[in-house]
């Protein structure tokens, strides 16, 4: 096998697209308003805005702002996936259309409660942690003067994506261990046709290794910047909904191979396929009907909704 087809091979089974294309359209859109209404860049006034109300000190608004950044965009996401539940148009869409999760209201209070605790107690605890373990008066993290420019910021979301997919593939596998699983990370799948909401329903232990250290490891390989920290995060917060949302919507990366990672436990232990091709642990899923559809789809009507015809 050539170089190019080795390429070919490799592109087949790592979602290459991902969330790229998103970030690139809602970056053009945002241009092209500019540009009608004569106006300066939306970003940077924003970033001005924002940076300007969020709290005095650089320990508040790492410990408590930071993590309220990450839960807003996390509702958000969640609020888009819940309303379009109700929708008939997006019913095609759905991922596992047979299997219903019913729960009991004792169960909602575990569930509930359980998101609340990682979002309000454990992810503020871990931020106050890295400030005051691991970051200095002038480390980039800290600087909300700085403003980047949009290739900066797309190029290190896609070089902390990698590492994601590097940190991510190495935890989650190890969480799956038969001597862990059953005390940590069983409770993440007691859903095997996951929802939006649950990506953060897991346990405290798990939630800090796969939800926190792992995606942000690479922020400070990156040395990134408060705006670039805050604009990844925005990212893989919604990237991680998206594969659990249970729906393969076109236009949006494909959330395929988490979905079957939690009908089926033993495979895609990754985030964008790149780890599991090399370690070999997608071969099931390379040859079932939902690689076919691990893609994203340019279209109303192209294919991912073709699933209940
Ligand atoms: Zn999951
Ligand atoms: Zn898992």
């Amino acid at each position: 096998m050539n170089f190019l087809q080795s390429l070919k091979t490799l592109k087949n089974h790592i979602h290459i697209c991902g969330i790229y294309p998103f970030i690139l359209t809602i970056y053009g859109f945002s241009k092209i308003v500019e540009k009608i209404f004569g106006i300066g860049s939306i970003w940077v006034t924003m970033w001005k805005i924002l940076s300007a109300n969020i709290g005095e000190t650089k320990e508040f608004r790492m410990a408590i702002m930071s993590p309220l950044w990450i839960i807003l965009i996390y509702y958000l996401t969640v609020a888009f996936f819940f309303y379009i539940r109700r929708v008939k148009f997006f019913k095609p869409y759905k991922i596992q259309p047979d299997v219903k999760n019913k729960f009991s209201a004792a169960e909602i209070n575990e569930i509930r409660n359980s998101i609340l605790f990682n979002q309000f107690v454990i992810l503020p605890l871990c931020f106050w942690a890295v400030y005051h373990l691991f970051l200095h008066e002038n480390h980039p993290m800290l600087d909300f003067e700085t403003i980047p420019t949009f290739p900066v910021v797309f190029s290190k979301i896609v070089i902390n994506l990698m590492i994601f997919e590097f940190t991510f593939y190495y935890f989650h596998r190890a969480f799956h261990h038969k001597w862990i699983y059953k005390y940590f990370h069983k409770q993440h799948h007691k859903f095997t046709a996951p929802f939006a909401l649950v990506v953060q329903y897991s346990h405290p232990l798990e939630y800090v290794i796969c939800d926190v250290i792992a995606p942000g490891i690479g922020l400070f390989v990156t040395k990134c910047d408060a705006a670039t920290a805050l604009a990844y995060s925005a990212v893989v917060t919604s990237m991680t909904v998206i594969y659990h949302c249970g729906y393969h919507l076109p236009f949006l990366m494909s959330p395929e191979a988490h979905d079957y990672h939690h009908a089926y436990y033993y495979e895609c232990f990754g985030s964008n396929g790149l780890m599991d091709f090399l370690h070999g642990t997608s071969k099931n899923f390379i040859k079932s009907e939902r690689f076919k559809m691990h893609q994203t789809f340019w279209g109303i009507g192209t294919g991912c909704n073709k699933k209940v015809d």
